[in-house]
C-alpha cells in the first residue's frame, strides 16, 4: 500500500552555502538543445540540455511554503495525471492539495480501454512506444506494478514483457487481397533521399504552415518509406511538414526499425489498464482528489502590467455552474484541446453519429476553454488552426472482439507468434497498401484486457482516408456500420467468401474521432501557447497543443513532458527537464539511418569511412549491410567501387588516380602506416 509522502523537512545548515547559491541560480527548466553549442566551460555547472540518465534523476529541494499551496488540474489525461505526479514527487506538494477537474466520468482521456467479451471491448487506439520516452518512463519507474509485488514498478513489468519478447513484423504490408508485399527497403531513389535530407537541414522557423505535399514530390509520397511513415504515425499529405521534420529528428535512432517495426515496444495490456489504472491508484493513495463531470468553461485572468494571473476557475459540475477561487499562491494547469473530444461511437449495426460540441464562449468543451483563453491574450495561440477543419483532422478506428473464425486463422498466419500465446502477435500495424481507405490493423499481445477470455482475440483497425468509397463496400468508412468495416477488412485479407462466418464470430465497436490528428495540422509560430505562456504567473498549459523546443506531438511522452515543464516552471524548481533524447547526434545512429534510407545499400562516402575506420577502435560505428558480419568490414572492395562510381560521375577524361593516392596517403598517415 502506497502511503502519502510528506514534504521533507530540510535542515540545510551544513549545505547553506550551496543551497543559497542554487536558489540564486537562474535555471531554464526546458533548455533547448538545438540552439546550444555543446561545450564544457566555467558556464556549464548544469548538465547538457539533453543529458539523460542517473545524473538527471536528482530530487529537487522543496520550494518555500509548498505545504500550503494548492493546484487545480484541468483534464485527467496522461498530461494532467503526470502534472499531479510531478507536483508530488518533485514539487513535494501534499497530494491532498491537488484536485483534478475532469469533464468525463472516467480518467485517462485518450488512454482508454473498456467493454467486455460479451458486448465487445473498445480501445480508440493502441500505443506504439519507444524506449526513449524519458519523462514517461521516469513517472512509471516510480509507480507500483500491476502484477508484481512491491517494490516493483510499472517500468519493471514493462521491461520483463518487452525484454524477452521482441516486437517485429513479418507482414507489415499487404496487397491484392491478402498477399504479402515486399517491405524490406524504403524504396527511396537518390533524388527522393535528397528531399528528406533537405527537410532535415531546413530550419524549423522556415517551415511555418507548409504541408507535407507542398514539400515533397508525388514520387516521394508513393514510396515505401512514406507508406511506413504515414500509417505508423497517422500523417496525412495535408499535415504540417514541420511536424514531420520534428519526428525525423526525434526518432532518427529508430529509422532502421521503421519497416519491420523492430523499433517499437508495446505495453502488455491496453493503455488504460497498463498505465492509467496504476498511476491513478498511486495518486489516490497520495490523497489527490478527482472531481468528475466537471467541465471547465473559462478562467478568470487578471492582467497586470506584464503579468497574467489566474484568479478563478469557472466550471459546470454535475450541470451546476461553480466558481473555484484561486488563492494568491495556488497553481492552475489546463489541458488545452483534446484529440479525442467529441468521439462518436458505433457498433456492428450502427454508424457513429458525429455531434460536435457547440463552440461558443459559454459552451462547455475542452476546445472552447482554449478558445476562451485565446480571446483574452495572443499568448494562448490560435486554437482554430487545430480544431477548425474537422474533415482534415478526423479518422475512425474499430475494435474487434473475435472468437475463432477464418479471420483469427488468417491473423495466426500473419503473426510472428501464436496470437494466443501471450507474446507479440502481428508486431504492430499491418497495412493494406491498395486500400482506398488506407486501412491498417494490429493484433497486440493477448489478452489485451486483464479479464479477456483465453479464446478471444482483440484486434484494432483504423484507416486514414475518410472521404473515399471502399473497395468492396462502396461507401466512405464514416458512413459504415462496424460490420461493413469488418467486411471491407475481410475483402482486403482475401476472406470475402467467409465474411458471414467472420461477422458471426466477431463483435465490432467503432470510434469516430473528429480531432484525432488536429495536432498535426499546419501551424506557424505563435499558434500554440508555450507551456507557461508569456506573463502567466500561476498558469501552465499541458498536452498535445503546447509549444516545446523540439518534441513531437501525438505521443504519451510529449504530454508528460509538458506536465513536467509546467510543474518545474511554476514552482520555480531549480532543475532542467532534459530536452529530447539526443539520438540524432549519435554518429552511429546517423550512419545507420543514412544506410537505411539508402535502401540498405552503401552510401556515398561509406567506402572511405570503412577505409579510415576499419580495424580501428571506432570500427563498430560503421553500419553493416544486410548480410554482413563485423569481419566483413575488413574486406577490400567498397572503397574501390565507390571511387570508380565517382569516376564515372566525373568527365571520362578526368583521372582520379591522383586524388586516390592522396586520400590513401592521408589515411595511411592518420593510421600511422608508412
Ligand atoms: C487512437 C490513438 C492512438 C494513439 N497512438 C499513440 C501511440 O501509438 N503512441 C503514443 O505515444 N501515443 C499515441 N497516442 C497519443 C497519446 O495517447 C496522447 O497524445 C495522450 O494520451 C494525450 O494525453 P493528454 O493528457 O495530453 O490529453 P487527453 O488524453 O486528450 O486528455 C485530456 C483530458 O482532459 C479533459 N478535458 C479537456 N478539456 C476539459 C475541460 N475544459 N474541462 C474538464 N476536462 C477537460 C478531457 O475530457 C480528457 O480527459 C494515441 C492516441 C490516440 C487517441
Amino acid at each position: 500500500m502506497t502511503r502519502p509522502t510528506a514534504a521533507p523537512r530540510i535542515d540545510s545548515a551544513r549545505l547553506k552555502t550551496h543551497v543559497d547559491a542554487l536558489n540564486a541560480l537562474a535555471v531554464d527548466c526546458s533548455p533547448d538543445a538545438s540552439s546550444i553549442h555543446l561545450h564544457n566551460g566555467r558556464d556549464t555547472s548544469l548538465p547538457p540540455a539533453d543529458l539523460h540518465g542517473s545524473y538527471t534523476n536528482n530530487r529537487p529541494l522543496p520550494t518555500e511554503g509548498i505545504a500550503d499551496r494548492h493546484a487545480y488540474i484541468v483534464g485527467s489525461g496522461i498530461a494532467g495525471l503526470a502534472a499531479a505526479f510531478f507536483l508530488i514527487r518533485d514539487g513535494h506538494m501534499p497530494g491532498a492539495n491537488i484536485t483534478l477537474l475532469e469533464a468525463l466520468k472516467v480518467e485517462g482521456g485518450a488512454l482508454d480501454g473498456s467493454g467486455n467479451a460479451e458486448e465487445g471491448y473498445l480501445i480508440r487506439g493502441g500505443r506504439e512506444m519507444d524506449m526513449t520516452y524519458q519523462n514517461f518512463w521516469d513517472v512509471f519507474s516510480e509507480i507500483p506494478a500491476l502484477e508484481l509485488p512491491a517494490p516493483f514498478t510499472v517500468l519493471d513489468e514493462y521491461r520483463i514483457v518487452n525484454d524477452a519478447d521482441k516486437n517485429y513484423s513479418k507482414a507489415r504490408l499487404l496487397e491484392k487481397q491478402g498477399q504479402l508485399k515486399d517491405f524490406s527497403t524504403m524504396g527511396l531513389s537518390k533524388l527522393r533521399q535528397l528531399e528528406l535530407i533537405r527537410l532535415l537541414l531546413a530550419r524549423k522557423e522556415d517551415l511555418d504552415d507548409i504541408t507535407v505535399e507542398e514539400w515533397f514530390s508525388q514520387d516521394f509520397l508513393n514510396t515505401n518509406f512514406y507508406m511506413f511513415w504515414r500509417t505508423m504515425f497517422a500523417f496525412q499529405n495535408w499535415h504540417s511538414v514541420l511536424e514531420m521534420k520534428l519526428y525525423m529528428h526525434r526518432f532518427l535512432h529508430l529509422m532502421d526499425g521503421l519497416n519491420d517495426m523492430t523499433a517499437l515496444v508495446f505495453p502488455k495490456y491496453n493503455q488504460y489498464d497498463s498505465f492509467v489504472r496504476p498511476l491513478m491508484a498511486w495518486l489516490k493513495a497520495q490523497g489527490v482528489k478527482t472531481q468528475y463531470n466537471t467541465i471547465v468553461l473559462d478562467l478568470q485572468i487578471e492582467a497586470g502590467d506584464k503579468t497574467l494571473t489566474t484568479t478563478a476557475i469557472q466550471c459546470r459540475h454535475n450541470d451546476k455552474e461553480e466558481t473555484i477561487n484561486i488563492g494568491a499562491r495556488d497553481l492552475v494547469f489546463v489541458t488545452t484541446g483534446s484529440i479525442v473530444e467529441d468521439t462518436a461511437y458505433g457498433d456492428g449495426d450502427t454508424v457513429p453519429q458525429l455531434t460536435l460540441a457547440e463552440h461558443s464562449p459559454a459552451a462547455g468543451s475542452g476546445w472552447q476553454l482554449w478558445k476562451n483563453l485565446a480571446l483574452k491574450s495572443p499568448v494562448f495561440g490560435r486554437p482554430e488552426k487545430f480544431c477548425g477543419n474537422v474533415p482534415a483532422s478526423m479518422w475512425e478506428s474499430a475494435t474487434l472482439t473475435c472468437t475463432h473464425s477464418a479471420l483469427t486463422d488468417k491473423i495466426k498466419a500473419l503473426s510472428v507468434n501464436d496470437p494466443y500465446s501471450g507474446k507479440t502477435a502481428s508486431g504492430g500495424i499491418i497495412t493494406f497498401t491498395d486500400s482506398s481507405w488506407l486501412m491498417s490493423f494490429t493484433v497486440n499481445r493477448q489478452p489485451h484486457f486483464p479479464d479477456q477470455p483465453a479464446d478471444v482475440l482483440v484486434v484494432w483497425v483504423y484507416a486514414l482516408i475518410m472521404d473515399k468509397p471502399g473497395d468492396f463496400i462502396k461507401k466512405p468508412m464514416v458512413e459504415c456500420t462496424g460490420n461493413e468495416i469488418l467486411t471491407e477488412m475481410c475483402f482486403h485479407l482475401g476472406l470475402i467468401e467467409q465474411v458471414d462466418e467472420v461477422i458471426a464470430a466477431s463483435k465490432v465497436r467503432t470510434a469516430l474521432m473528429p480531432y484525432i490528428t488536429g495536432q498535426f495540422m499546419p501551424r506557424a509560430k505563435g499558434d500554440r501557447p508555450w507551456v507557461v505562456p508569456a506573463g502567466c504567473s500561476n498558469l501552465a498549459c499541458l498536452g498535445q497543443f503546447v509549444e516545446t523546443h523540439n518534441d513531437v506531438v501525438f505521443t504519451l511522452e510529449s504530454s508528460v513532458r509538458t506536465a513536467r515543464i509546467g510543474v518545474y516552471s511554476l514552482l520555480g524548481i531549480k532543475k532542467q527537464v532534459p530536452d529530447i533524447f539526443p539520438g540524432q547526434y549519435d554518429i552511429r545512429r546517423l550512419l545507420r539511418a543514412t544506410r537505411t534510407l539508402n535502401n540498405d545499400e552503401a552510401f556515398l562516402g561509406e567506402g572511405i569511412l570503412r577505409r579510415l575506420l576499419g580495424g580501428t577502435y571506432f570500427e563498430h560505428i560503421l553500419p553493416l549491410g544486410p548480410d554482413e558480419k563485423p569481419e566483413d568490414l575488413h574486406k577490400p572492395g567498397m572503397f574501390e567501387q565507390q571511387l570508380s562510381a565517382l569516376r564515372t560521375m566525373f568527365e571520362k577524361s578526368q583521372t582520379l588516380d591522383a586524388p586516390k593516392k592522396w586520400i590513401q596517403a592521408a589515411i595511411d598517415t592518420l593510421r600511422g602506416r608508412r
